[in-house]
C-alpha cells in the first residue's frame, strides 16, 4: 500500500487565505509535520511560531486526535502572514506526499487527508524508531533542519516535547 496525495486534491488553503483547517477538536497536521513533531525541541522560526507550536504539542500530549490535511495546518498557522512563507510551496507539498506514503506504509494504513490518526505513546515511539533508522525520512529531503533532526534522533529524542507517556 503506497497511498499518495490525489493529483486533483484542492489545497485546504489557497494563496492569500490565512485560516487553518479544522481548528478545535482535532489537531490538523500536514503529512511531513508528522515527522517534525517527533523532533520538536521548542525552537523555531519566530517567537509566535514557537508559541503556537507549543500549543499544538500540548494538545497532542493531552490526547487530541490528529486529522491529516493537505496544505497548511495548525503548525503553519503562525507563519502564514510572514514574508517568505513557504507553507503553500509545491516543494513542500511534494515532501508531504513522500511523508504520507512512507508513514502510511509504516503504519500499514492510509493516513491521507481527512483521516484521523491517534498518536498513542506506542505509535510515537514506533515512528521515532523508524525516523532514527531513516525509514520514514523521505519528506525531510531538502529541509534545512535535516542535520539537526538527525542529531536529535541520534540522542534518542532527548528533550523533545511530544510525549510518549
Ligand atoms: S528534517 Fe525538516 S522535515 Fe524532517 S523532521 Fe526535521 S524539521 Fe521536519
Amino acid at each position: 500500500m503506497r497511498p499518495h496525495l490525489p493529483e486533483n486534491e484542492t489545497p485546504v488553503l489557497g494563496p492569500g487565505e490565512n485560516k487553518c483547517h479544522k481548528p478545535g477538536m482535532t489537531v490538523s497536521i500536514r503529512p511531513h509535520h508528522l515527522l517534525c513533531i517527533l523532533t520538536y525541541l521548542g525552537k523555531g522560526y519566530t517567537a509566535s511560531f514557537v508559541q503556537n507550536y507549543n500549543g499544538v504539542i500540548k494538545r497532542l500530549n493531552a490526547g487530541e486526535t490528529v486529522t491529516i490535511v493537505t496544505g497548511p495546518d495548525d503548525i503553519c498557522r503562525a507563519m502564514l502572514n510572514e514574508d517568505g512563507c513557504h507553507c503553500h510551496n509545491d516543494s513542500v507539498l511534494e515532501r508531504d506526499a513522500i511523508a504520507l506514503a512512507q508513514v502510511s506504509n509504516f503504519l500499514d494504513r492510509d493516513v491521507g487527508p481527512g483521516q484521523p490518526v491517534h498518536l498513542t505513546p506506542d505509535r510515537i515511539a514506533g515512528l521515532r524508531k523508524a525516523f532514527a533508522a531513516g525509514e520514514i525520512r523521505g519528506g525531510c529531503a531538502g529541509c534545512e533542519w535535516s542535520e539537526l533532526c538527525t542529531s536529535i534522533s541520534a540522542r534518542n529524542f532527548a528533550g523533545c516535547h511530544l510525549s510518549t507517556r
